[in-house]
């Protein structure tokens, strides 16, 4: 009998993915108990206070006003040129650093990710991002036939661990040339931690120290996905400007993605931003992306890359959409900052939250935990080390009481 017809490299992939799986327990729960009396914090997306998602109402209108040879059509394989000038220029707002930009469409911010490995490390290199991290990083490393290793995200005071992150990079770079670093920042997830402008700073020192070695190719991918629900627009973009005159064998790639700051999640929309001072990098970054994107998806989503170009170009609407963003991300903050408050009272110890869809409380048995919650009827995703909390998709008054059953469940599971 033969058991698998699949390539080598094929054989034995199965992707188990623990999200899909606590949502299917929520859902079923939910079924059996009632909505009303089942906590969802598995969802990665907006849900409102009826537990319906999200979709901005100015974002709606424009979507369904499209004209329908907008939406059918096929589009440049980079993109269309509008949507690439209204991605770059939301992503900068008022922090555009010094340095040569270019922009290719993407599939989402996954797209940017898997383009990025693709093009810019070898086959069987590591790539680099912190113990703490999304989980599609080690598959879209897997898949590419790349290794997904790790640094220790946090230090003994919650900072970003600078230590830990420069003795990975020199580690690394002993035995290869190109090192990908990837970082979710600002509003991680899971753990909602955002750089700040300092310990960026500290990251490019590392980075740069690095490049002085001409025979590396240190490449920084940054992962915006949740930018746009990380605080005051410019505020929270300030790190942009640091990416200025850095050395010319460092990239710096940016990963825009429409899902959450324009709810569009299902449509695939992104793109993938390259800025170096050195403006044979960019020319070459647009090339062999485009052609990546030829070879994998061919062009994107033109009614979804036109909806953007068209809110960008007029200033009413992306006020309006500006607008209806801030509701959201007020209301995600009036919802963590519940949890953060009733952790603190019942001493559940938390890593550092500063903005985004998720918390997480670290725990050395997190399945476990997540079952002992299932009685309390929560619903919450096991991590490696810890629960995540979708502080996105839980109504106040659902988030009011969690934390205390949160550290009930630790105390019984992890004692
Ligand atoms: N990066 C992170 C950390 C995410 O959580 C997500 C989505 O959940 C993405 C990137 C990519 O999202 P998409 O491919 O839908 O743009």
């Amino acid at each position: 009998m033969t058991a698998s017809i699949a390539a080598t490299h094929a054989k034995g992939k199965f992707a188990t993915d623990k999200i899909f799986e606590a949502a299917a327990a929520a859902n079923k729960a939910a079924g059996k108990y009632g909505k009303d009396k089942v906590i969802n914090a598995t969802i990665g997306a907006i849900l409102d206070d009826q537990e319906i998602l999200v979709c901005l109402p100015a974002v709606e209108k424009v979507f369904r006003n499209l004209p329908i040879n907008e939406v059918i059509n096929y589009a440049p394989i980079a993109g269309l040129p509008e949507f690439l000038e209204a991605a770059t220029a939301l992503t900068f707002a008022d922090n555009r650093p010094e340095a040569y930009t270019n922009a290719v469409a993407t599939a989402g911010g996954s797209g940017v990710i898997h383009h990025t490995i693709w093009n810019y490390s070898e086959i069987g290199d590591t790539v680099l991002t912190s113990d703490w991290y999304w989980d599609p990083y080690n598959v879209l490393c897997q898949e590419a036939l790349r290794n997904l290793d790790t640094y220790t995200l946090f230090d003994e005071a919650q900072n970003f661990n600078i230590r830990s992150f420069e003795a990975k990079v020199n580690e690394v770079l002993i035995k290869q040339n190109n090192l990908i670093t990837i970082i979710n920042a600002p509003a991680h997830n899971p753990t909602g931690y955002s750089l700040s402008d300092c310990e960026w700073e500290n990251v490019l020192e590392v980075i740069k120290s690095a490049a002085k070695d001409q025979s590396k190719r240190l490449i920084v991918l940054v992962d915006i996905a949740y930018l746009d629900y990380a605080g005051e627009k410019n505020e929270c973009r300030t790190f942009l400007r640091k990416f200025s005159n850095l050395p010319d064998n460092v990239l710096i790639v940016l990963g825009f993605s429409m899902s959450k700051g324009y709810t569009m999640y299902g449509q695939r929309t992104g793109a993938m931003i390259g800025l170096s001072s050195s403006q044979q990098v960019v020319e070459e970054f647009g090339k062999i992306n485009q052609y990546t994107s030829r070879a994998t998806w061919s062009n994107i989503n033109r009614g979804c890359m036109r909806l953007l170009a068209t809110i960008y170009q007029d200033k009413a609407i992306l006020a309006q959409v500006e607008k209806e963003r801030s509701h959201y991300y007020a209301l995600i903050r009036e919802r963590s900052d519940i949890f953060v408050r009733e952790a603190k009272a019942v001493n559940l110890n938390m890593l550092p939250y500063i903005a985004g869809f998720f918390l997480t409380i670290p725990s050395q048995n997190p399945d476990a935990v997540c079952s002992k919650l299932h009685d309390d009827n929560i619903f919450a995703v096991p991590l490696g080390k810890g629960v995540r909390i979708a502080v996105c998709a839980v109504p106040s008054a659902k988030i009011t009481g969690m934390a205390g059953k949160v550290a009930q469940a630790i105390a019984t599971v992890d004692k």
